[in-house]
C-alpha cells in the first residue's frame, strides 16, 4: 500500500498566560492509502490539536508549528507545513484532505437550508455555480444515505444522525484522499452511533481516514491501525490486532482495561490520576506519575521508541526492539 500522508516530528504549541501548552509534541506516523488510523487517548491529550495541525488550521495563539506533514497524491506531493496559503486553500484543504470537526453538527447554520450551507462552503474552495454545487452536494448526500430533498431542509428539521451525515457528506464532497474525523459519533445516541459506524465502514473503501476518538471500542470497529496518544505524544502505534491482543505500553493496557465491552461509550477517566498539564508535562516518560510499572529512569529520561514486528512501535523503557 502506498503512503498517502506522512507526519514526522510534528509540534503544535499554544501560547497562554500560564505558559506554553505543548499540545502536539513530536508526533510521527504514516497513513497508507485505503487505511483507517485511529488516534485514541483521553480528553486533553492533544487529539484535536493534531487534527488541526494536519489541516494547518491554527489558532491565533500558536507559538510553535513545525515538523513534516506531506500529503502524496498520484503525481504530486504537498508539504502542508510550508505550502503557501493560496495553494493550501485551493489544492489541499477540502479537496485532498478534509476534516469533520468535533461537535461540528451543532455548527450548521440554523437559518440556511442545507443546500445553501453547503454551497457557501464549497464556493470558498472551488469556482462553482450554485447548480453545479447542488449537484455535487446531492451526490455526496446520496453516498451518506440521505435523499437530495435534504438540500431544501433546515437543520432543525433533521435528527442528530442526519446532521452528522450532512457533515460527513460535506467532508467527502470533493472526494479527498484523506478525511480526518474528530469524535464523529460522540454526540449521538447508541443506535445512531451504530448507523454512523456502518456508514464509516462503507466510506473507508473510497478514502483513507484518521479517526480521532476517546473511544477504543469505536476505534476497534473501524480502524486498521491504532495510535495511542498521551499528553501530546504517540506512545504506541500498531495494527489493530497487535494493539488489542498484545498491547505493550502500560497506558494502552490501562485503556484496554477501561473498555469492558465494545460499543459502550465509556469515559476513560477511571484510569488512576489525570492527563497531566501540557504546560509543564512530567519529565521523562509523561505517563510515569500514573504508571504502576514506573522505574527510576522513567522520571528522568524520555523512553526511546522501540520497533517491533509489523510497524508496531512503543515508547516505554520496558520495551526493547
Ligand atoms: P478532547 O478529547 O477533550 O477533545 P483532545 O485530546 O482533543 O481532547 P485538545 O483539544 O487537542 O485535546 O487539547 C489539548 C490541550 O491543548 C488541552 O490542554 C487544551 O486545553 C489545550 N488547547 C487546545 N486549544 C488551545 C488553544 N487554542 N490555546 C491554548 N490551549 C489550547
Ligand atoms: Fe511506565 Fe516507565 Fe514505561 Fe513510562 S517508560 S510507561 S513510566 S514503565
Ligand atoms: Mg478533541
Amino acid at each position: 500500500m502506498q503512503t498517502v500522508l506522512e507526519v514526522g516530528g510534528l509540534k503544535l504549541y499554544y501560547r497562554t498566560r500560564q505558559g506554553l501548552v505543548k499540545a502536539v509534541d513530536g508526533v510521527s506516523f504514516t497513513l497508507k492509502s485505503g487505511e483507517v488510523l485511529a488516534i485514541v487517548g483521553e480528553s486533553g491529550s492533544g487529539k484535536s490539536s493534531l487534527g488541526y495541525a494536519i489541516m494547518r488550521l491554527l489558532p491565533e495563539n500558536v507559538a510553535l508549528y513545525e515538523g513534516k506533514i506531506v500529503l502524496y497524491d498520484t503525481d504530486r506531493a504537498f508539504d502542508i507545513v510550508s505550502l503557501d496559503e493560496e495553494t493550501l486553500r485551493r489544492e489541499v484543504r477540502w479537496k485532498r484532505i478534509s476534516m469533520v470537526f468535533q461537535a461540528s453538527m451543532n455548527a450548521i447554520d440554523p437559518v440556511s437550508t442545507i443546500g445553501d450551507f453547503i454551497y457557501r462552503i464549497l464556493r470558498e474552495h472551488r469556482p462553482l455555480n450554485k447548480n453545479e454545487s447542488l449537484k455535487l452536494a446531492a451526490d455526496a448526500l446520496k453516498s451518506v444515505g440521505l435523499p437530495a430533498t435534504v438540500l431544501n431542509m433546515y437543520p432543525f428539521e433533521l435528527s442528530g444522525g442526519m446532521k452528522q451525515r450532512v457533515i460527513i457528506a460535506l467532508a467527502i464532497i470533493m472526494r479527498p484522499l484523506v478525511v480526518i474525523l474528530d469524535e464523529p459519533t460522540s454526540a449521538l445516541d447508541v443506535i445512531t452511533q451504530a448507523n454512523i459506524i456502518s456508514l464509516l465502514k462503507e466510506l473507508k473503501r473510497d478514502t483513507s481516514m484518521i479517526l480521532i476518538t476517546h473511544d477504543l471500542a469505536l476505534a476497534s470497529e473501524i480502524a486498521d491501525r491504532i495510535a495511542v496518544m498521551y499528553a501530546g505524544k504517540i506512545v504506541e502505534v500498531g495494527d489493530i490486532d497487535d494493539i488489542l491482543t498484545s498491547p505493550k505500553h502500560p497506558y494502552t493496557m490501562a485503556l484496554l482495561g477501561s473498555t469492558p465491552t465494545l460499543r459502550q461509550d465509556k469515559e476513560l477517566g477511571f484510569i488512576k490520576g489525570q492527563v497531566p498539564s501540557l504546560i509543564n508535562p512530567p519529565p521523562g516518560c509523561r505517563f510515569h506519575p500514573r504508571c504502576p510499572f514506573a522505574m527510576d529512569v522513567c522520571s528522568k529520561e524520555e523512553p526511546p521508541e522501540a520497533e517491533l514486528a509489523r510497524g508496531h512501535k512503543v515508547s516505554c523503557w520496558l520495551v526493547r526492539s
